[in-house]
C-alpha cells in the first residue's frame, strides 16, 4: 500500500487534526488503578512509580499566554517522555475559579448594562457568574486542547466543584477545630474597588511622585485647671506624611525615648488639629531619629506600623475611612468626602489655621491592587487568619514548621521536596521562617464562602464538626437560631493549595476510595513559575503536608514526612522575554502572543523553539526567526519522510518487501553491515543518550539541541545522502542492495520520531501513522516506547565516520576555494595513513558521490603546485586546470589593481592626516590600518597573478 503523505508540510491542518483525535481517543486517560494490582510497596526505588503531575490551573478568566505556553511545552515534554518510557503518566488539567479576577469581569459587563451586583443582590449574582463561567471559562481549555498538550481530560477539574468544595469546608472546619483559624483585626491592604482584603502578594508597588506634607501639632501643658481644656504652650511637634488624610485618625505621635529634641516633652500631650483631640505623645525605639524630624503621627487604624505601635501603647484605632475609601462618620467634618477630596480640603484648611509646615516633593512606592490598579489603602478591618506559627490544639509542629522540615535536609541529607534550580530553596525557607498569619478572607461573593455562623444572640461562632455535611441550625453555645452565615468568602489560594490532596479524593479516603490517593500521591513533579512560589507553591505544601498526614499508609501505618509532601520535586522555569531580553508588557507593546505564532509556524514549531532555549534560571529571549528556523526544520523533516516511503513504494512495486511491523524495535545491525549503517545507529544511540540524561536534569536546550543536530545533521545532511547510493538500481545486482538498506533506513528513522516525538508530537505523529500505512502498533506514537539509554555504542564507527566527513568537507571547501564548477567531477590527491587509508578505499564510492570527485589518487606528497588543505590525518588537494579566457582575465585583474591602489592611497592620507589620528578612537585607527595592510597583500597577489598570465 503506497505511503500517502501530503507534498507540503502544513501544520495547521495536521494539528488540527491530531489534537481533535487525542482529546476524542481520551488518549491520555489514567483510570483509577485497581488496588490490587497497584501498590506503594510494589513500585520499589527503581524510577517506575507513577509520574504524576498537576497543571498549574489557569485563572478560569484566563487567556493563554507565552508564560502558559512555555510551562505546558515543559510539563508536556516531560510527560509523554516518561509515558514513552514505560512509566504510568498522569497530568492533571483543571481551572481556577479566579475569586477576584472573576468577579470584576461579571461586575463589569452589569456595569455596561446599567446594574450591579448589589442590585443583583449576592445569590442572583452568583447564579450570573456561573452563568458567564459555563459561557466564557472554557476558552482557555479549547486553547489547551488545540496545542495537545497531553493531559489526562476525565480529570478535569474547576476548584468550585461540589468534591473540591468539599475539601475546601473539611480543611477550615478541622483547622478551626485545632485553633488555628481565628478572627482578629488587622491592617489589610484593602483595595476600594474590588471592595476587599487583598494579600501582600497581589499588591504591586509603583514608584509614584507625590507630596509629603508637614503637619504642626501644638503642645499642651499641664497647667489648666481640673477639668478645662489644656492649654497650648506654643511649642509645636512636627510630623510628615504623604497621606494627610489620615491624621483624622491620629491617636498619638511617636518620639525615640533618646531624642535629645524631645526629652522634655516625655509624657505631655498634643491636639490633632482640625479634629481637636487630644492625644498623647509616646516613646517607642521603633521611631528613627534620622528619618525627618524624628517624631510620626501615630494611626492604628491605616497604617501598619502604627497598628503595631498601638498595641505596644494601648492606644485606640480609629478608622476614618469606608469600604469606598472615602471619609466616614468618624472623620468629622470631612465625612463623605472621597480620599483624595478630602486630602485637599485638608491641606488647605491646615494651611488656613497656621498648621501647615513645608510641602516636600516625594517619590514614594504606592501600592496597587494588582487586578484593577487602584491604590490600596492600608486599613483596620476585621478578618478570618490561619495561626501558621501556632502548635494546634492536642500539641505538634505548627504549619510553617511542616512546611520548613519538608524542604530542609533531614539527618541523612533527604529532602522531601526538592526544588531546581536549587537556590529557590534558600528564598522560599527564609520566606516560610518569617511568615505572618495567613489572612484567609476575602470580602467577595464568587468564592468558596465560609463555613461559620454568626450568632445574633450571644455573638458567639459557630463552626459545623469534622465530617459534617449540612449547615448548622442552631448556635453551638446557646442553642439560639438567629444565626446567619459569615459573608466573606476564603482567598482563591486556600483551594488551589489543597489541590494535591483534593483532586485525589481527601477528605474522603476510605478503604473504597483509597486507591487514587495511594497511587498518585505525593505527585512527582510541580512545575512553574516564580510568581507563585509564595502565592500557591508555599501554600500547596502547607496544607497538604498537613492534611495529608492525617491520611495514614495502605498499611495502616502513620505517613511518614516524605508522603505528606504534595511534590517531590519543584522545577521553577524562567521568564519568557522579547528578542531583544526585554520583560514582555502591554504597555511596551512586545508582547509576543502564542496563538498568533502557532497559526503563523505550527505549534510543533513554537514548542521546539521554547524547547530549545529552556534551562534551569536563564530566561528565554523569543525570537520568532528562530521559529522559522524549526519551521524549516519541520519541513526537512517531513521531505525526508516522503523521499523514504517513495524508495519503500518504489521497492515495493520491484516486489521488494519492507514491512514497518517487523522492523526491528531498536535500530539494530550486525557488524558486517555497512558502515554507515552501523555509524547511522551509533550516532542515533548516543543521541538518545544525551536526550534522556539532559531531560532528567531539565536541560530541555541540550536535549533539543542534540535531536536537531542528530535530525537535521546526521541523518539528513549525510546518512540519506549516504544511502540514496545504495537504493539505485540500475542494475540487475542492485536489486539485494535495496532491502537490508530500506530495512535500517527505516528503523533508524521510526526510532527518530519516536525521540523526537515529545518534543514536535504533531508532526511525528503524522508521519509514523503513515509509515505504517495507517495501521500503527498503537493509537499514538506517544503511546510507543521511547528509545532508551544505550549501554555500549560502537565508538570506532563514529572516529572513522568521522574522518571520511572532514575528507569530504574539506575537498568541498577546496573546490570552493579555487572556483570549481558546481557540477565539474573532479579527481583528488590524498595523502593519509594507513587507517584513513583503508577507510577511504573502502568507501572511494561515498567520497566520489558526496564530494563530486571522478578519482582519488592516494600518494605521498601532494604535488607541487597543488593547493591543498591539510588535517593532522591527512592532506588534500583538487586537481582542476580552470580553462581561463586570458583577455577577460587580464582585464579583470587590471581593473583589480588599479581600484586597490586607489584605496591604498585613500586609506594613506587618512592614516598620515593628523587630525584623523588624534580624534578617531583607538579602534577604528587600528582597524583602518588592519584593512590598510590587507588591502596591500590582496594588491600584491593580483599583481602576481597579471605577471603570472601567459603572454599572448
Ligand atoms: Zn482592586
Ligand atoms: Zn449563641
Amino acid at each position: 500500500m503506497p505511503h500517502d503523505l501530503p507534498k507540503a508540510y502544513d501544520p495547521t491542518a495536521i494539528e488540527d487534526h491530531w489534537a481533535g483525535y487525542w482529546v476524542r481517543e481520551n488518549l491520555f486517560a489514567v483510570p483509577t488503578p485497581d488496588p490490587a494490582t497497584i501498590s506503594v510497596q510494589d513500585q520499589g526505588p527503581d524510577g517506575m512509580s507513577p509520574f504524576v503531575i498537576l497543571l498549574p490551573p489557569p485563572n478560569v478568566t484566563g487567556r493563554l499566554h507565552m508564560g502558559h505556553m512555555l510551562n505546558q511545552t515543559e510539563m508536556d515534554i516531560l510527560t509523554r517522555w516518561r509515558r514513552m518510557s514505560g512509566r504510568l503518566a498522569l497530568w492533571v488539567p483543571g481551572t481556577d475559579h479566579a475569586g477576584i479576577a472573576t468577579q470584576m469581569m461579571v461586575e463589569r459587563q452589569l456595569t455596561e448594562e446599567g446594574t450591579s451586583r448589589q442590585t443583583l443582590g449576592r445569590e442572583a449574582f452568583v447564579e450570573r457568574v456561573w452563568a458567564w463561567k459555563r459561557h466564557y471559562g472554557g476558552a482557555i481549555i479549547e486553547q489547551m486542547k488545540r496545542l495537545g498538550v497531553s493531559v489526562d481530560w476525565s480529570r478535569e477539574y474547576f476548584t468550585m466543584d461540589e468534591r473540591l468544595s468539599v475539601a475546601v469546608r473539611e480543611a477550615f472546619v478541622r483547622l478551626y477545630a485545632q485553633g488555628l483559624i481565628y478572627r482578629g483585626a488587622y491592617i489589610v491592604n484593602w483595595c476600594p474597588r474590588c471592595q476587599t482584603a487583598i494579600s501582600d502578594l497581589e499588591v504591586v508597588h509603583q514608584e509614584q511622585k507625590g507630596h509629603l506634607w508637614e503637619i504642626r501639632y501644638p503642645v499642651l501643658g499641664d497647667g489648666g485647671p481640673e477639668g478645662k481644656p489644656s492649654i497650648e504652650t506654643g511649642e509645636f511637634i512636627t510630623v510628615a506624611t504623604t497621606r494627610p488624610e489620615t491624621m483624622l485618625g491620629d491617636t498619638a505621635v511617636a518620639i525615640h525615648p533618646e531624642d535629645e529634641r524631645y526629652l522634655h516633652l516625655h509624657g505631655k500631650k498634643l491636639r490633632l488639629p482640625l479634629m481637636n483631640r487630644e492625644i498623647p505623645i509616646v516613646v517607642d525605639p521603633w521611631v528613627s531619629r534620622e528619618f525627618g524630624t524624628g517624631a510620626v503621627k501615630v494611626t492604628p487604624a491605616h497604617d501598619p506600623n502604627d497598628f503595631a505601635i498601638g498595641e505596644r501603647h494601648h492606644l485606640p484605632s480609629i478608622n476614618v475611612m469606608d469600604d469606598r475609601a472615602a471619609i466616614n462618620e468618624n472623620g468629622g467634618a470631612y465625612a463623605g468626602l472621597d480620599r483624595y477630596v478630602a486630602r485637599k480640603r485638608i491641606v488647605a484648611d491646615l494651611e488656613a489655621q497656621g498648621h501647615l509646615g513645608a510641602i516636600k516633593d516625594y517619590t514614594n512606592n504606592v501600592g496597587h491592587c494588582d487586578r484593577c490598579k487602584t491604590v490600596v489603602e492600608p486599613r483596620l478591618s476585621t478578618q478570618w487568619f490561619i495561626a501558621v506559627n501556632k502548635e494546634p490544639t492536642g500539641g505538634g509542629d505548627s504549619m510553617a514548621e511542616k512546611a520548613r522540615a519538608a524542604v530542609r535536609s533531614d539527618a541523612n541529607g533527604d529532602k522531601a521536596i526538592r526544588f531546581t534550580p536549587e537556590n529557590y530553596e534558600k528564598i522560599y525557607l527564609e520566606w516560610m521562617t518569617n511568615i505572618h498569619d495567613w489572612c484567609i478572607s476575602r470580602q467577595l461573593w464568587w468564592g468558596h464562602r465560609i463555613p461559620a455562623w454568626h450568632c445574633g444572640a450571644c455573638h458567639k461562632i459557630t463552626v459545623p464538626e469534622s465530617g459534617s455535611t449540612g449547615d448548622p441550625a442552631a448556635c453551638a453555645h446557646c442553642g439560639s437560631d438567629q444565626i446567619t452565615q459569615e459573608t466573606d468568602v476564603l482567598d482563591t489560594w486556600f483551594s488551589s493549595g489543597l489541590l494535591p490532596v483534593s483532586v485525589f479524593g481527601w477528605p474522603n479516603i476510605t478503604a473504597e476510595t483509597r486507591a487514587d490517593f495511594d497511587a498518585f500521591y505525593p505527585t512527582s513533579l510541580l512545575v512553574t513559575g516564580f510568581d507563585i512560589l509564595f502565592f500557591w507553591v508555599a501554600r500547596m505544601i502547607m496544607l497538604g503536608c498537613w492534611f495529608a498526614g492525617d491520611v495514614p499508609m495502605p498499611d495502616g501505618s502513620p505517613r511518614p514526612l516524605a508522603e505528606t509532601v504534595p511534590f517531590k520535586e519543584v522545577y521553577i522555569h524562567a521568564l519568557v522575554r522579547d528578542a531583544n531580553r526585554e520583560k514582555m508588557s502591554k504597555t511596551k507593546g512586545n508582547v509576543i502572543d502564542p496563538i498568533e505564532i502557532v497559526k503563523q509556524y505550527g505549534t510543533d514549531a513554537v514548542r521546539f523553539t521554547l524547547a530549545s532555549m529552556a534551562s534551569p534560571g536563564t530566561d528565554i529571549a523569543f525570537n520568532v526567526a528562530r521559529t522559522e528556523g524549526y519551521r524549516a526544520f519541520a519541513n526537512k523533516i517531513w521531505n525526508a519522510a516522503r523521499f523514504i516511503f517513495m524508495n519503500v513504494d518504489k521497492a515495493a512495486e520491484l516486489e521488494i518487501k519492507v514491512d514497518p511491523s517487523s522492523l526491528p524495535k531498536l535500530p539494530a545491525v550486525g557488524m558486517d553491515a555497512p558502515r554507515e549503517d552501523r555509524w547511522i545507529v551509533a550516532e542515533f544511540e548516543s543521541t538518545a543518550n544525551k536526550v534522556n540524561r539532559s531531560l532528567e536534569s531539565y536541560r530541555y536546550d541540550d536535549a533539543a539541541n542534540a535531536i536537531y543536530q542528530f535530525f537535521w545533521g546526521s541523518f539528513c545532511d549525510w546518512y540519506l545522502e549516504i544511502v540514496k547510493l545504495r537504493l539505485e538500481i540500475s542494475d540487475t545486482a542492485g536489486k539485494e542492495k535495496i532491502k537490508p538498506a530500506l530495512t535500517t533506513l527505516l528503523s533508524v528513522f521510526e526510532a527518530s520520531l519516536r525521540l523526537l516525538s515529545p518534543f514536535m508530537p504533531f508532526i511525528t505523529e503524522e508521519i509514523w501513522h503513515v509509515l505504517y500505512g495507517g495501521n500503527p502498533p498503537a493509537g499514538s506514537i506517544a503511546l510507543a516506547h521511547y528509545p532508551p539509554v544505550q549501554g555500549i555504542i560502537d565508538a570506532s564507527v563514529q572516529i572513522e565516520m568521522e574522518l571520511l566527513q572532514s575528507l569530504i568537507v574539506e575537498v568541498r571547501a577546496l573546490r570552493k576555494e579555487i572556483g570549481v564548477e558546481e557540477k565539474a567531477i573532479v579527481p583528488i590527491e590524498l595523502r593519509a595513513g594507513e587507517s584513513l587509508r583503508e577507510i577511504a578505499e573502502q568507501n572511494r564510492d561515498i567520497i566520489e558521490r558526496l564530494a563530486r570527485v571522478s578519482e582519488v589518487r592516494f600518494v605521498d606528497q601532494i604535488s607541487a603546485g597543488l593547493s591543498k588543505h591539510s588535517t593532522p590525518q591527512f592532506d588534500v588537494a583538487v586537481i582542476y586546470e580552470r580553462t581561463i579566457d586570458i583577455p577577460a582575465e587580464r582585464e579583470r585583474l587590471t581593473k583589480e589593481i588599479a581600484k586597490r591602489e586607489k584605496q591604498d592611497a585613500n586609506d594613506e592620507r587618512q592614516l598620515n592626516d593628523p587630525a584623523f589620528v588624534a580624534k578617531a578612537p583607538a579602534h577604528i585607527v587600528e582597524g583602518k590600518k588592519k584593512q590598510m595592510q590587507e588591502n596591500r597583500l590582496l594588491l600584491e597577489k593580483a599583481k602576481a597573478a597579471l605577471a603570472a598570465l601567459p603572454k599572448e
